[in-house]
């Protein structure tokens, strides 16, 4: 198998792809952020932490910087708040309170901040979770670009889940909510550079509801995982490397619509490693699946849910997909130089 080296960056700066969430991404967390912190550098990720001293509470922290501000299907209000919620909905928690940080470039036009805002306060109303402290900082022109968000949530365990990116198990159902690649073919689609005509939409939503319909499966409930920046290959690596398992997936059993899988390859992308922010991937002991699948289509949000694979006992933090022909091959790390900014 080849691999690619890892670009060079000659002098020792930080490199947009840092910022993609693939292999890139990791290195930065790994070699910089995590030891300056005194955090383990090898321990397990996770979406949400819980809180010292009170581990019914989970928080967690977002910058949302998707350029352009607006696309099809959503605006960096909505993801604020979407992308937010569902990393604490991954910790089997409830959100409880936001907190919004806007940084505002010189120059923005008012009728687009407040778009936006309007936006995620509506995004806000519809999760019941309310914002409850932010802070607005304006820079000079071409010291940001236009407006980031920076959203951090507190959420309250469900005391009948415990998911964990540590607890997958060999034997458990991959389960996945709905289809892959809307929000970053989406985005992709009205850049500047990239435009190309396409009516695909993202799959911004909250998923809270649906991981609260999981409540009566409890501990069976092993890993839950939104897999947005590095796409279904980096949720399902990161796993694979946190519980020490090896996963295995159906190339046949994935959900690529059409006109994604289309755009993709217009594009030169893997499906896989395209972001969402409107799906979950879920690790369920294998008796309870079926039952899972059931409570995970009974809502809108789920309403596609689909078993794409399972964990096997093979070489622990491998991803392994069957193609359609049978053959196997590795799903890597996506490194991350190619889907910048799409959060
Ligand atoms: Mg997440």
């Amino acid at each position: 198998m080849n691999v690619c080296p890892l670009p060079s960056t000659g002098d020792d700066r930080v490199l947009l792809g840092h910022g993609a969430g693939g292999r890139l991404s990791a290195d930065l967390l790994t070699g910089h952020v995590l030891p300056a912190l005194g955090s383990a550098a090898d321990g397990p990720l996770e979406d949400a932490a819980p809180l010292p001293g009170d581990d019914t509470l989970v928080m967690t922290t977002d910058a949302f910087v998707v350029s352009p501000l607006f696309f099809p299907g959503g605006d960096i209000g909505i993801l604020a708040v979407n992308g937010t919620v569902n990393d604490l909905a991954m910790r089997g928690a409830r959100p409880l309170a936001l907190t919004v940080a806007l940084v505002i470039e010189e120059g923005l036009g008012l009728a687009e901040l407040d778009a936006a805002l309007v936006s995620l306060g509506k995004a806000a109303g519809e999760a019941r979770v309310p914002v409850v402290a932010g802070d607005t900082k304006v820079v000079g022109r071409g010291h940001a670009d236009r407006l980031f968000i920076t959203t951090t949530g507190i959420g309250r365990r469900l005391p009948e889940l415990s998911p964990s990116a540590t607890r997958a198990r060999p034997g458990d159902a991959v389960l996945l909510s709905g289809p892959i690649g809307a929000h970053g073919t989406a985005v992709l689609s009205v850049r500047e550079d990239l435009g190309f005509a396409t009516d695909i939409t993202s799959d911004t939503r909250p998923l809270h509801r649906m991981v609260q319909a999981l409540t009566p499966l409890g501990s069976h409930v092993h890993t839950l995982r939104d897999p947005t920046r590095g796409g279904l290959a980096a949720a399902l690596n990161e796993i694979a490397r946190d519980s020490r398992v090896c996963v295995r997936i159906e190339e046949p059993a994935l959900p690529v619509p059409r006109q994604v899988a289309g755009a993709c390859d217009l594009m030169g992308l893997d499906p896989l490693h395209v972001a969402n922010e409107g799906c979950m991937v879920a690790f369920i002991a294998p008796d309870h699946a079926d039952e899972a699948l059931r409570l995970m289509r009974a809502l809108p949000e789920g309403q596609d849910a689909t078993r794409v694979g399972e964990v096997t006992d093979g070489p622990a933090g491998r991803v392994v997909l069957r193609t359609l022909v049978g053959a196997e091959r590795l799903v890597d790390m996506p490194l991350g130089e190619q889907l910048p900014r799409i959060c």
